[in-house]
C-alpha cells in the first residue's frame, strides 16, 4: 500500500510540526497547513487520506468548516480527526454530528494519537474496499440484466439493498424482495456455518416479526448441504428427493404432514466463510422452484452480500467508536470517570454555575493509611479496597453528580447546585459509610477496616476563579482533616 497521507490543519506553529514530524517517523506523508483558511485548497492539492484539524483556528468557523467537507461527496470517505483544547460536552457531540470521525482534546497522548489515526485509516481503507467490491459486483449484474429474463426485479432488489441499512435490515429487505420477485410464499435467510449444529432465522418473508429463531439443522438436510458444498441446493419434488430419506421415517414417526413441494438453498459467504443460507419454498399448490430461480436467487444473493459486508463495517465502525469514547473517559480500575473526564465535566459544571448564579461543590476524599492497607495485604487487596470505596461513592452520589479518581487513592466528587451544608452533610454520610462498609469480605482478611478523609470546597468563593483552584481549596480543606486525625470532614 502507498503512503498514508495525512493533512494537519493547525495554527500553532510548533504542535503541528511536532506532529508531522512524529507522523514522519511513523512512515505517514504528511502536509501542513497554518491557517485556518487554506484548508479546503489543501484537501483538493493534497487528496489526503486523512484530515486532522484544530476546530478552534482563529479566521474560520470550525464547525462551519466541518459541515463543508462533511457535505462534499469527494471527501466522503475520508476520516476527520478533530483535535482541540479541551471543548465542552456539548462541542464533542455537535463536533461529531457534524462529521468529525474522531475527537481528541489537547494536550494528548502521541500514543493515543497514533492509534487513533491507524484505526481510522484501516477503517477508510475496509469502507474502500466494500465500496469496490459492492460496484464490481454491480457491474457483473449490469451484464447479467441484460440477459436475464427477470432483469427488472434485480435492479430492484439491488436498488433497495444497497442504502443505508443495518445487517438486520437488510436482511429483512433480501428475503422479502427475493420471496415477491420469485412469487413464493416462503423464504427465509439462515445464519450458519458448515458443521453447526444450530442455525438461526435472521428473516423470514413469511414470518415478518421473527429474528433471531434458533433451528436444530440436523432436521434440515438441504441446508446442511448447501453449506457444506457450498453450492445451491434444488430439491423440485420434496417427496421424491432421497436426501430426505433419514427425516422421512422421523417426519412419518411423528405423523408430520409436510406441506412443501420444492426447496432452494442457496449458499452465501460473508469474509470468505460460508455465512448462511437463502431458504426458499413453495407449498404443494404452488409451483415448484427450478434452475432459473436458483440462478436468480443466486445473483441477488451475491450481489446483496456486498452490502450486508458494507453495513457490517459500518456498524463495527459505529461500535469502536462508541467503545472507544467511553474508554477514553473513564478510570480502568474503579470504573468511575478518570481525570479527563472529570476536568471537562468540572470546567463545564463551574461555568453553568457562573452563568446562572449556583452554588456548586466537590469533595475531595483520600484514604487514610492506605499505604499501610499496601503495605500489610499487598497491592491487589489495594486495588479491591479501591473498588470498594469508589462504590460507596458511586451509591452516595446522586445521578448528576460527578465521581472521578483523582489520583493514586483520591477520590473527587462535583455536586452541581449543591452549597456548603448539603455538600458537608453528603460527604459525613460518605465518611461514615466508608467506616462500615467492609471494602473487602470474607476470605483471610475478615473484616478490614478502611476510613477516608475529605475536604469541601464550594463557589460561589472569592478564592475560586477556575477549576484548579477549586480543586485547590478543596485539597487545604483534606489536608485539615488528614492533621486533625483523619476519619473526619473538613471545610
Ligand atoms: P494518608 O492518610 O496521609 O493519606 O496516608 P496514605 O498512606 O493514604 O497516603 P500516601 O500518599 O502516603 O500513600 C498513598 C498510597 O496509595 C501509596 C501508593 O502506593 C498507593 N496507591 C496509589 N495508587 C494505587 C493503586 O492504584 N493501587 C494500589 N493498590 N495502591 C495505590
Ligand atoms: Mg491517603
Ligand atoms: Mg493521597
Amino acid at each position: 500500500m502507498d503512503r498514508a497521507r495525512i493533512l494537519i490543519a493547525d495554527e500553532d506553529d510548533v504542535l503541528a510540526r511536532t506532529i508531522s514530524w512524529l507522523l514522519k517517523e511513523q512512515g505517514f506523508d504528511v502536509t501542513v497547513t497554518l491557517g485556518g483558511e487554506r484548508v479546503l485548497d489543501a484537501l483538493t492539492e493534497h487528496e489526503p487520506d486523512l484530515l486532522m484539524f484544530d476546530v478552534m483556528m482563529r479566521g474560520v468557523d470550525g464547525y462551519d468548516l466541518l459541515h463543508r467537507i462533511n457535505a462534499d461527496p469527494r471527501w466522503r470517505d475520508m476520516p476527520v480527526l478533530v483535535v482541540s483544547a479541551m471543548p465542552t460536552d456539548e462541542a464533542t457531540a455537535r463536533l461529531l454530528s457534524l462529521g468529525a470521525t474522531d475527537f481528541v482534546s489537547k494536550p494528548f497522548h502521541v500514543r493515543e494519537l497514533l492509534a487513533r489515526i491507524r484505526m481510522q485509516l484501516r477503517v477508510r481503507q475496509e469502507l474502500l474496499h466494500a465500496r469496490s467490491a459492492l460496484r464490481s459486483t454491480e457491474v457483473e449484474l449490469d451484464r447479467v440484466r441484460l440477459e436475464a429474463e427477470n432483469r427488472r426485479k434485480i435492479v430492484d432488489i439491488l436498488h433497495e439493498v444497497t442504502g443505508d441499512f443495518s445487517s438486520e435490515e437488510l436482511y429483512h429487505i433480501l428475503v422479502r424482495r427475493v420471496a415477491r420477485a420469485l412469487d413464493i410464499s416462503h423464504c427465509s435467510l439462515v445464519l450458519a456455518r458448515p458443521g453447526d449444529q444450530v442455525g438461526v432465522v435472521a428473516a423470514a418473508y413469511e414470518a415478518p416479526g421473527l429474528a433471531h429463531l434458533e433451528i436444530r439443522l440436523e432436521r434440515y438436510p438441504e441446508i446442511r448441504a448447501a453449506l457444506e458444498t457450498g453450492e445451491p441446493v434444488l430439491i423440485e419434488d420434496v417427496d421424491a428427493s432421497a436426501l430426505y430419506n433419514d427425516v422421512r421415517l422421523d417426519w412419518a414417526a411423528a405423523g408430520t404432514l409436510v406441506p412443501y413441494r420444492s426447496v432452494v438453498a442457496l449458499p452465501f459467504r460473508l469474509d470468505g466463510e460460508q455465512a448462511g443460507v437463502i431458504f426458499l419454498r413453495t407449498l404443494l399448490d404452488e409451483a415448484s422452484l427450478g434452475r432459473a430461480d436458483v440462478e436468480f436467487g443466486d445473483q441477488v444473493v451475491r450481489a446483496a452480500v456486498a452490502a450486508i459486508r458494507r453495513a457490517q463495517v459500518i456498524e463495527s465502525t459505529r461500535a469502536d467508536k462508541a467503545r472507544f469514547e467511553v474508554l477514553a473517559l473513564t478510570d480502568p480500575l474503579t470504573q468511575t470517570h478518570n481525570r479527563r473526564a472529570l476536568m471537562e465535566r468540572l470546567t463545564s459544571e463551574l461555568e453553568r454555575a457562573r452563568r446562572y448564579a449556583l452554588h456548586l461543590s466537590v469533595l475531595m476524599v483520600d484514604l487514610d493509611h492506605f499505604k499501610v492497607i499496601n503495605d500489610s495485604y499487598g497491592h491487589v487487596v489495594g486495588d479491591e479496597v479501591l473498588r470498594g470505596v469508589s462504590r460507596v461513592l458511586q451509591r452516595e452520589a446522586r445521578a448528576v453528580d460527578v465521581v472521578a479518581r483523582f489520583g493514586g487513592e483520591e477520590f473527587l466528587v462535583v455536586l452541581p447546585e449543591t452549597g456548603e451544608e448539603g455538600a458537608v452533610a453528603l460527604a459525613e454520610r460518605i465518611r461514615a459509610r466508608v467506616e462500615e462498609t467492609p471494602p473487602v469480605t470474607g476470605g483471610e482478611y475478615g473484616w478490614l477496616r478502611v476510613t477516608v478523609s475529605i475536604g469541601v470546597a464550594t463557589v460561589p468563593s472569592t478564592r475560586v476563579n477556575s477549576p484548579e483552584e477549586l480543586i485547590a481549596v478543596a485539597d487545604e480543606a483534606l489536608y485539615r482533616a488528614k492533621a486533625q486525625g483523619r476519619n473526619r470532614v473538613c471545610s
